[in-house]
């Protein structure tokens, strides 16, 4: 079967869930390599790849190529794509993967589709367009198919892979090295999962009341382990940081629950979150138009539903 490269995404030589659903969605149409760009590679994230299909990696964990932004790991790709001839290229949809992938396709000559929600024989792409109202079926027609598949579109299967190293040197261009990275700063990160990666996202909106309610929305998130989201009136107001803000000009989850307490459901904030699997609204508006979008619905306070829902799970 033809090989399909995997860009992996990674924190601190961890190996982020996304890569295991591409992996697993390139199984399903090929044979997955994986392509590690950066340092922190380790036996671990080889064994990580390995048991979820990877039959090879190619490790360019040159410290050069993480020390710049974005272009030399288009260069890496560029590189491999030329090397192996793969049947397409995948990447996450998310803001840097995207950009590499923007960049490799210009290299290549070849085209990108981003925002792939799934993907059928003869890399047929699924896309969610338009902030997810309509769905495109696309194909690239030029070049290798580069594409940028969303995260938690695709359930993980473990399927063990030969995992075969094979270490990759790039030359990294003068080009290449416009802007570099100065400093990496961890976010203070609590126990909960990364709100793109969750598999039930929790989110608060105005109708939270102010940034100390918003505990209740935590409880709730805690007892679910799960990530919790905001609305930008509650990112805007100050309630709660931007990075946790869902929507058009937040970001993208697609998990498998996600609830919405005291959220209106405008357009822009249906953008981050309505190819979730299953929508739950709590909204004290029947009229709320985040009605329509949900599975289930409760018209009530959150303030009284919210804490007695969290109770509940917590008995269980
Ligand atoms: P509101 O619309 O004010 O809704 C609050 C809801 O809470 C109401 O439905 C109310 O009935 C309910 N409520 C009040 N009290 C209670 C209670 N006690 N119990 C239960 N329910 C209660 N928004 C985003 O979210 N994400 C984005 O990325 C985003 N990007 C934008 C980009 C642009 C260019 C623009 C113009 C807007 C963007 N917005 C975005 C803003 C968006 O248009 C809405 O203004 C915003 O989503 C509203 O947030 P909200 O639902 O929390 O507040």
């Amino acid at each position: 079967m033809s090989e399909i490269l995997v860009l992996v995404e990674h924190v601190e030589g961890q190996v982020k869930k996304v890569t295991l659903e591409l992996l697993t969605l390139a199984r399903k149409l090929g044979t997955p390599s994986a392509v590690w760009a950066g340092e922190g590679y380790s036996p671990d994230a080889q064994a990580k790849l390995a048991e979820y299909g990877a039959e090879k990696i190619y490790v360019a964990d040159a410290a050069e190529i993480g020390d710049y932004v974005v272009a030399p790991k288009a260069e890496l790709l560029a590189q491999l794509v030329s090397e192996k001839s793969p049947a397409a290229v995948f990447v996450a949809a998310t803001a840097e993967a995207k950009e590499i992938a923007g960049r490799l396709a210009i290299k290549i000559d070849s085209g990108v589709l981003t925002d792939a929600v799934g993907m059928e024989d003869g890399l047929l792409a699924d896309q969610s367009i338009f902030g997810g109202g309509v769905n495109v079926h696309s194909r690239v027609t030029k070049g290798t198919p580069i594409v940028a598949v969303r995260p938690n579109a695709t359930p993980i299967e473990a399927a063990a892979g030969a995992g075969a190293e094979e270490r990759v040197t790039v030359d990294v261009s003068d080009a290449a090295k416009g802007a570099r990275v100065v400093e990496r700063v961890k976010q203070e990160k609590g126990a909960r999962p990364e709100l793109t990666e969750a598999s039930i996202v929790v989110s608060g909106g105005r109708g939270v009341g102010s940034a100390e309610n918003f505990a209740v929305i935590e409880a709730l998130a805690d007892s679910l382990g799960a990530a919790v989201g905001a609305s930008r009136a509650v990112t805007d107001a100050g309630w709660y940081p931007h990075q946790f803000q869902v929507g058009q000009t937040g970001k993208t989850v697609s998990p498998q629950l996600y609830i919405a307490a005291g959220i209106s459901g405008a357009i822009q904030h249906r953008a981050g979150m309505q190819t979730a699997k299953t929508i739950i609204a709590i909204n004290k508006d029947s009229e709320a138009p985040i009605f329509e979008l949900a599975d289930f619905g409760v018209v009530g306070d959150l303030h009284q539903v919210v804490p007695q829902l969290t109770e509940e799970i917590t008995k269980r």
